[in-house]
């Protein structure tokens, strides 16, 4: 039987496959299972035999010390940590030396960044031939952060960003920027028909197959998802988001943000401004339902509307309560809200990218019509937008958790209110209007949100 090996709850061990000299650990035999500090985690590897890349910089005092790593994944798994936060990491084995104890360990990946030990030694790795002294420290030889000096490190070769834009249309104004907005920054993408995505839903080696092939790993997608893809589209982002990418939007908001009612509920609980709004679906009291949106006329519209086609507006009590009357027979979801007339047939949309407004323009309707959609003859002009307009603007997006939005205003007698925010605002209007170049901001915001490991701080 081997000797028992005796360890303080404090320890250094080095970690050969990784090429890691020397980690400060935490011995703790409360936790089950180790974990490895580790940031900008990108997986790659042949299907079946995923692999992970990550970064770590083992001493805590000395943060320009980086290391880039790899392993193989054994696994992914939930990991609750010591603060009750539950996180699915990978899994990695590897070799680890403790005195001249060499065994294989297997440790979960995460950011320990504030934590004052990049190691946490659990059960697993410890193992039956050790005993855990809690009173003492460091009993095995110590090691030093200074063996780092003598490493060759190579400076990873830059590399552009690998970027998948999912569209089923490749081919309008909004893909065709973005694609060339990207391209022309240097990097790489390709465009994804979200429909014809299928996929291997697994933990630890999740699969987007496409046309019978594998796709690639990507640093991050663009999701462009069109509202009859809505909830297909989202399950391929959440896959792609299991993969490692980082998406401009996360598919939850997009969810928020498709979801009418939802999004109203939010909104409105974040304390922004809407028109006064009443929700139903097949309402018995017609008249109570048209008198909760007040005593003015009211719009009425469909929640399946797009482009207006659902949106009318019933200048009477009695219109509006034949209306509802008529929208009760369709089965559908739909709502009345009052009519805000001083916007005299015009709105505000509001493009938001990464917490700010960069391009802003007014769309009004033509004559005789409330709806000012550019679809039906609207008209679009730039516009400045006062302080007001763009801070609900920017709450708006960021309460629905949007990177992009194109958040639609009205001009009310009150100040601004949201008619609606669009997680998939198109480019053409608002380049057209305001001569902004808005794929390239996209682009720029990716560039400062995903860093990948070949990149320098
Ligand atoms: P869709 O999502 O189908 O475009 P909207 O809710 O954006 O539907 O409505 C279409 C247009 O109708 C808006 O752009 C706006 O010009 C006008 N509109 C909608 N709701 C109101 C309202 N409550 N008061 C005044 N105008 C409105």
């Amino acid at each position: 039987m081997a000797d028992t090996v005796e360890l303080g709850w404090e320890e250094w061990v080095a970690l050969p496959d990784l090429g890691l000299p020397a980690v400060k650990a935490k011995v703790d035999t409360g936790a089950k299972t180790s974990a490895l500090h580790a940031e900008l985690i990108e997986p790659f590897g042949k299907p079946g035999a995923p692999q992970v890349r990550f970064l770590i910089r083992p001493d805590p005092d000395r943060p320009n010390l980086e290391v880039v790593c790899k392993a193989p994944v054994v696994d992914r798994r939930d990991v609750t940590s010591s603060n009750g936060q539950t996180e699915l990491r990978y899994v990695i084995a590897t070799s680890m030396l403790i005195g001249n104890v060499q065994r294989t360990i297997e440790v979960t990946l995460t950011n320990r960044e504030t934590m004052s030990y990049r190691m946490l030694l659990g059960r697993g790795a410890i193992g039956d031939n050790a005993v855990v002294l809690p009173g003492r420290s460091f009993i095995q030889p110590k090691l030093d952060y200074s063996l780092y000096d003598t490493l060759k490190t190579k400076a990873p070769a830059e590399r552009p960003l690998r970027l998948a834009l999912l569209t089923r249309e490749p081919d309008n104004y909004s893909s065709k920027r973005l694609m060339e907005a990207a391209r022309d920054r240097g990097h790489v993408i390709d465009p994804i028909n979200t429909s014809r995505c299928y996929m291997k839903i697994e933990a630890r080696a999740p699969e987007i197959h496409y046309d019978g092939k594998t796709l690639p790993f990507y640093d991050a997608v663009i999701p462009r998802i069109g509202a009859s893809m809505t909830n297909y589209g989202m399950a391929v982002l959440r896959q792609f988001e299991a993969m490692g990418a980082w998406c401009l939007n996360p598919p939850a908001a997009i969810g928020a943000s498709r979801d009418k009612l939802l999004a109203h509920q939010l909104l409105s609980q974040a304390g922004i401004a809407m028109p006064v709004t009443a929700f139903a679906h097949s309402p018995k009291d017609t008249k109570d339902l048209v008198r909760l949106a007040g005593d003015g006329p009211v719009v009425l519209k469909l929640l399946e509307s797009t482009q207006g086609r659902g949106v009318v507006l019933a200048e009477t009590k009695k219109a509006a309560e034949s209306l509802v009357d008529a929208f009760r027979g369709l089965d559908a979801n739909f709502l009345v809200q009052q009519f805000v007339k001083e916007a005299a047939g015009a709105d505000v949309r509001c493009l938001v990218i990464g917490g700010k407004v960069v391009a802003a323009m007014k769309r009004q309707a033509p004559d005789g019509e409330f709806r000012s959609n550019l679809h039906r003859g609207g008209k679009a002009q730039a516009i400045k937008l006062t302080p007001a307009e763009k801070k609900i603007a920017v709450t708006a997006a960021k309460r629905l958790g949007l990177n992009i939005a194109g958040v639609d205003l009205l001009q009310s007698k009150a100040g601004p209110v949201v008619l609606e925010v669009n997680s998939s605002p198109g480019l053409e209007g608002i380049e057209t209007a305001t001569g902004k170049d808005v794929a390239g901001k996209v682009v720029r915001l990716l560039e400062a949100r995903v860093r990948t490991l070949s990149q320098k701080r």
